[in-house]
């Protein structure tokens, strides 16, 4: 292909025209990297060598992280966060979460006057909850209100769907110098180079995680994203060698996948989807019937009713409804809305996702889990886990496909 081939045609085809762009054509072969980059999916964390913890009661989860960036700053809490999105990231939820000293980064869309009142309220608030900032002056002026009137905040969530610009960039190092003392979570990148970039404008933590998301339409949409597991590997390197740390965002599944995460040197792992459907989240509940299957009295088919949340991507079109007047006429949806079954509470979950953890550990020898990536091996494989049962009767997937 002739490298310096040029079009003139216009944006539609139709002809020459002076308001397109030139078409230029790179060599497309010599970009495609050939290497195996991996998701949770295609790997498994491999046991140790007759470990010495005997029982999961002996694992500690809690963790302490000082940030290099940030004087006298640190974390000090189980390395999980919840998401900054409409289902999630509710203040309910940042209390809930705080039991069990789990972090959340707050949905970007409470006001100053309730960011306000809840900082103003428990101080653990402020060491386990980040306010979130997007590019927009208005969410810089409302992080600004907010840190004086309430005291200073100690988190922050940088939070744009693609932190591969330089205006995000330009935005992270502003942001750093007026607020030397705050934590600063940024994000979304998945390549190294952009990890080393973020961390050199003042990441302290870059979110790691494009195109993953549970409900997530990026990859569908662009054709832009990246394996996770790999992209939590390969930038949690650079981070480290720049100084800072990662999250993990997006793509999590079950336990076993926010293990994998912080067995491959994630710092923190990001939850959206696994901390949705719970009633702590404040999302709509929606009651549906359900056709059973089964007969009643009468001969006629047996109804039953099932609660269910309303969970969607924050680039989704109900998103955009809500919070900005609608999907404007040069963007498409990027996320996706689903219905998920009810859960009256987080704490179950929290259990589930806490115990899995723990036995994570014991398999693998690691008294907690910062000793966890030294303890870690894994190993490539087809599939992660036996699927025989998952279309039972009684599966919450078939459930929702007898719904009328
Ligand atoms: P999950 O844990 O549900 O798999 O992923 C949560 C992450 O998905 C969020 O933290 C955020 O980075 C990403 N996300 C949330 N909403 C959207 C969306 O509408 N589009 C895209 N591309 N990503 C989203």
């Amino acid at each position: 292909m002739n490298s310096k081939s040029t079009s003139s045609l216009g944006s539609n085809g139709s002809g020459p025209s002076k308001e397109g762009t030139p078409v230029r054509y790179n060599d497309v072969s010599t970009h495609v990297s050939r290497d195996i980059k991996l998701d949770y999916g295609n790997v498994l964390l491999v046991p140790g060598k007759m470990t010495s913890v005997t029982s999961r009661k002996l694992v500690n989860l809690i963790c302490r992280m000082d940030f290099e960036r940030t004087d006298d700053s640190y974390y000090e809490g189980i390395p999980i966060m919840a998401a900054n999105m409409d289902g999630v990231g509710s203040f309910d939820m940042a209390d809930a979460l705080i039991r069990h000293r789990i972090f959340t980064c707050l949905a970007k869309m409470h006001s100053e006057e309730n960011l306000v009142k809840f900082f103003s309220g428990d101080p653990q608030r402020r060491n386990y909850c980040a306010v979130t900032v997007g590019l927009r002056h208005q969410d810089r002026e409302k992080f600004r209100h907010v840190h004086q009137r309430s005291g200073p905040i100690k988190f922050a969530c940088l939070d744009v769907a693609n932190g591969h610009t330089q205006r995000f960039v330009s935005f992270l190092e502003d942001f750093r110098s007026e607020f030397p003392d705050v934590v600063i979570i940024a994000g979304n990148v998945v390549t190294p180079e952009q990890t080393e970039i973020l961390a050199k404008a003042g990441a302290d933590l870059v979110k790691v995680g494009i195109g993953g998301g549970s409900v997530c339409e990026t990859r569908i949409k662009t054709g832009v994203g990246y394996p996770q597991f790999s992209a939590v590997l390969e930038c949690g390197q650079a981070a480290r060698e720049a100084g800072a740390r990662i999250v993990a965002d997006g793509g999590c599944t079950c336990p076993g996948d926010v293990a994998k995460a912080l067995a491959a040197g994630s710092s923190f792992v990001m939850l959206g989807g696994m901390f949705a459907g719970h009633k702590e989240g404040g999302g709509r509940i929606i009651t549906r019937r359900f056709n059973t299957g089964e007969i009643n009295g009468e001969g006629k088919p047996l109804l039953k009713e099932s609660r269910f949340v309303e969970f969607y991507g924050m680039s989704s079109q109900i998103a955009n409804d809500k919070h900005f007047d609608g999907l404007q006429p040069w963007k498409t949806s990027e996320g996706r809305e689903v219905l998920l079954p009810f859960k009256p509470s987080i704490d179950e979950t929290v259990q589930d996702l806490l115990g899995g953890l723990r036995s994570t550990c014991t398999y693998l020898g690691a008294e907690n889990l910062i000793d966890l990536p030294q303890q870690a091996k894994f190993v490539q494989c087809h599939d992660t886990h036996n699927r025989v049962f998952e279309d039972s009767p009684i599966s919450d997937h078939s459930i929702s496909s007898m719904l009328i």
